[in-house]
């Protein structure tokens, strides 16, 4: 028999999802009931100086609004409880201790001028790779440090390629220590990385498939390297196009672009997933249809790889 696939949405309630966000719940959620899955909502909310529970509350209220509910997660509870990563940082101290006792990991002190500046070059994706300076600081130079500045912890990794297939952009591989350098799992405000979390939870909440924005392909390799070292089985990943406005930007929360504030106020839950069924693929018009109807003909191999501009959208 094959095993039940378990798909997740994890989005962080750091504004009001756009439609970006929904294009990627939308593509999850089909993938998922296509195959008879179990759908999982775990709510990414680790960094509170970003995370609002009222976001929370109504990204919930934004999926069922559009037909996309779940099977598992917040507001529902299950055998992974609890869903919202806030209350899960007992469990990320347990991951960041096993990494820890393998002597992977060691304190940074660099400040965020500090981190800039020891990085280079930095990665087409834009983001910087740090050189490892801190990696060999002596014990006296740490405890010199440690009196005024409470340190990052990163993690090693080695010069080795991290390389994966996904479903959807096919073979993608990258070298950890040239194009990702040593990374942060443990912030100097003692907030747990994205990186750690995300790994955590979806080993153990046996996620077998992620489908996610094209802009976290390049943070796949880490994590993947973060799976291997804490022993845990990695998902299926399927990356998809991330939907640009006209002037080429990536569209964005604190933006508000076309955030479910303004759809709601213009649109049907029937309208906007015919348009973005359309665009992913799926119908050959922008023609209102609930979710439910797309699902039993739901095919990756319709589905574009590249950016999708929303300019013509009828607003
Ligand atoms: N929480 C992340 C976001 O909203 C998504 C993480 C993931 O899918 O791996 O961008």
């Amino acid at each position: 028999m094959e095993p039940i696939l378990r798909g997740r949405f994890a989005p962080s309630p750091s504004g009001r999802m756009h439609l970006g966000n929904l294009f990627s719940a939308l593509l999850a959620w089909l993938s998922v009931r296509r195959a008879g899955g179990v759908m999982v909502l775990r709510v990414e909310d680790l960094d509170p100086g970003r995370c609002r529970p009222e976001y929370a509350r109504q990204l919930a209220d934004d999926l069922r609004w559009l037909g996309l509910d779940w099977d598992e997660g917040w507001q529902k509870g299950g055998p992974h409880s609890p869903y919202l990563q806030s209350q899960r940082t007992e469990a990320y101290a347990g991951a960041f201790r096993r990494l820890e006792a393998q002597g992977l990991l060691y304190p940074c002190y660099c400040t965020r001028a500090e981190r800039l500046a020891a990085s280079a070059p930095h990665r087409s994706d834009g983001q910087a790779v740090y050189d490892g300076r801190c990696r060999h600081l002596t014990e006296e130079a740490r405890a010199e440090l440690s009196r005024t500045r409470q340190p990052a912890w990163r993690i090693q990794v080695p010069d080795r390629t991290a390389a994966f297939s996904d479903g959807l952009q096919g073979p993608y591989a990258e070298n950890l220590l040239r194009d990702c350098g040593d990374f942060i799992l443990r912030r100097s405000d003692g907030v747990y990385a994205y990186q750690l979390a995300v790994v955590w939870d979806d080993g153990d909440m046996g996620v077998t498939q992620v489908v996610r924005g094209r802009d976290l392909l390049s943070s796949t390799p880490r994590q993947l390297y973060l799976y291997k070292r804490l022993g845990l089985t990695p998902p299926e990943f399927f990356h998809v196009p991330l939907l640009l406005a006209p002037d080429g930007r990536r569209l964005s929360k604190r933006e508000h672009d076309l955030d479910m504030g303004a759809l709601r106020a213009q649109f049907t839950p029937e309208q906007l997933i015919g348009l973005l069924a359309f665009w992913a693929g799926q119908l050959e018009q922008p023609e209102p249809v609930a979710a439910a109807e797309l699902a039993p003909c739901f095919d990756w191999a319709k589905v574009p790889k590249t950016d999708i501009t929303v300019g013509a959208l009828p607003l």
